[in-house]
């Protein structure tokens, strides 16, 4: 099956083949022909993919037939996402796929300035991107009308729902016109999503790809485990040794993102932390960072990292486990995406062993377990609860050093750190780990991620 049998104009082919793209990807070569038809579509497909442009394409070849009015542009798609990351990649993607059409389209989101926001939509757009909390603001300043809207997509409903966003969610759809087409994609069916898709979707065709537990072939999964307060230092040594020079790493709580990635700093890795208490510029910047190599280590919640799109990622990092098992699937999706393989390492403590026998559990298989000579578990650590996620995880105990607690503890590898000769400086501090892990405190209140 090649783009030209999918029934798409030739400047949306045209933008396809500048992408370098050849073969639709499974969801694309589904989901594109129906959308084309006008037909609602209930579409279980994770990030990675390639699902974005699975409803980008024809809802742009959809809004092209129709020349919009010189002088009036109403919003006559919108496309709703979860986080504000997510909306800013759907949007991109739908300006690169959009580059040889007469069609305008913007993105708004929370955290930023509205005023540019409330001029871009006077404007006028065809397609609006938005996350729900600020589209929300733009009706009640009656700065957005939704009344032309013929297209409406939620991608990653899932998530939406899971953040909370169900009420503003109802409240958008009042707004929008009865006769409309309909695309929900969701990488999970939670019985919420079927009500969700129940009262939304007119008779769907229900599409599913397969999920990248399935699919993960090219993921290779490792589990390594390791006495808590020692996660740190084998990260390190996992980045120096190995050479990573991008990787991804995920902790529960973003008080937690914050401490790891500053520890990392400490180490002389070039760190930063992504999750949902940082400043938009602060999360666009490192993200922007990462991106282009100057910042090496992302550490992300899960939440923040949701829908992330960053090509060939190599190495994912699960220095927390998560609470739930389908966001052990989500993180991983993050490498070995689109042919690339990946790899997906989980630093597993004595407390989370439940944790990691649930996740494996819906693998439906065992996750290869690593041995690393030196960081060994201590068997006569006992397990704590984990309470609500907020378990501080990456300090360790307070008091216990992260370092030099036993004979045949391997050598930080820093000097094989930055042979591609970036910032030798940001590499140039030696870990030994064997200063004491800081006093750790706890998060007090329940750590949203
Ligand atoms: P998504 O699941 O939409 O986040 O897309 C995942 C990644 O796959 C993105 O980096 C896309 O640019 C890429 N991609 C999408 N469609 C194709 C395709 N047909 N061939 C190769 N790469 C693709």
């Amino acid at each position: 099956m090649s783009f030209n049998d999918l029934g798409l104009s030739a400047e949306l082919l045209r933008a396809v083949s500048d992408q370098g793209y050849r073969i639709p990807t499974p969801i694309q070569a589904k989901a594109i022909p129906i959308i084309l038809q006008g037909r609602d579509v209930l579409a279980g497909a994770q990030t990675g993919t390639g699902k974005t442009a699975g409803f980008t394409l024809p809802l742009l070849h959809r809004l092209s037939g129709k020349k919009p009015a010189d002088n009036c542009r109403p919003v006559r798609a919108l496309v709703l996402t979860p986080t504000r990351e997510l909306a800013a990649q759907v949007a991109e993607s739908v300006v690169t796929y959009g580059k040889h059409l007469p069609l305008k389209s913007g993105v708004i989101f929370g955290g930023v300035n509205i005023n540019p926001q409330i001029s871009m939509l006077r404007r006028g757009v065809d397609i609006l991107i938005a996350t729900p909390g600020r589209l929300l603001d733009h009706v009640n300043q009656r700065t957005l009308d939704l009344s032309q809207v013929e297209i409406l997509v939620l991608d990653e409903a899932d998530r939406m729902l899971d953040m909370g966003f169900i009420h503003d969610i109802r409240k958008v759809l009042a707004l929008l016109p009865k006769r409309r087409q309909n695309l929900l994609f969701s990488a999970t069916f939670s019985d919420e999503i079927k009500r969700l898709a129940d009262g939304l979707l007119d008779a769907p065709v229900l599409i599913e790809v397969a999920r990248r537990n399935t699919a993960s072939e090219q993921v290779a999964q490792t589990v390594h485990l390791v006495d808590k307060g020692r996660k740190r230092e084998l990260l390190s040594y996992l980045i120096g040794g190995g050479n990573w020079q991008q990787v991804l790493v995920f902790t529960r709580t973003k008080h937690g993102a914050n401490r790891l990635a500053d520890q990392l700093t400490e180490d002389g890795l070039r760190a930063a932390a992504i999750h949902g208490n940082k400043s938009q510029g602060a999360r666009t910047k490192a993200l922007a960072d990462f991106k282009k190599g100057s910042v090496r280590v992302l550490v992300a919640t899960d939440i923040a990292a949701r829908g992330l799109d960053i090509d060939q990622l190599p190495h994912v990092v699960n220095f927390e486990l998560p609470n739930v098992p389908e966001d052990y699937v989500h993180r991983i999706g993050r490498t070995g995406r689109a042919g690339n393989e990946g790899e997906a390492i989980s630093l597993v403590c004595v407390d989370e062993h439940k944790l990691l026998r649930d996740i494996e559990r819906v693998l439906k298989r065992e996750v290869p377990r690593g041995n690393i000579k030196g960081f060994e578990p201590d068997l006569s650590i006992r397990p704590e609860p984990i309470q609500n996620g907020r378990r501080s995880g990456s300090g360790g105990r307070p008091g216990a050093t992260t370092g030099a607690r036993r004979p045949g503890k391997p050598q930080h590898a820093r000097s094989t750190g930055n042979r591609n000769g970036g910032n030798a400086a940001g590499d140039r501090r030696r870990s030994t780990g064997a200063k004491p892990t800081q006093g750790a405190p706890r998060p007090r209140r329940v750590a949203s991620r």
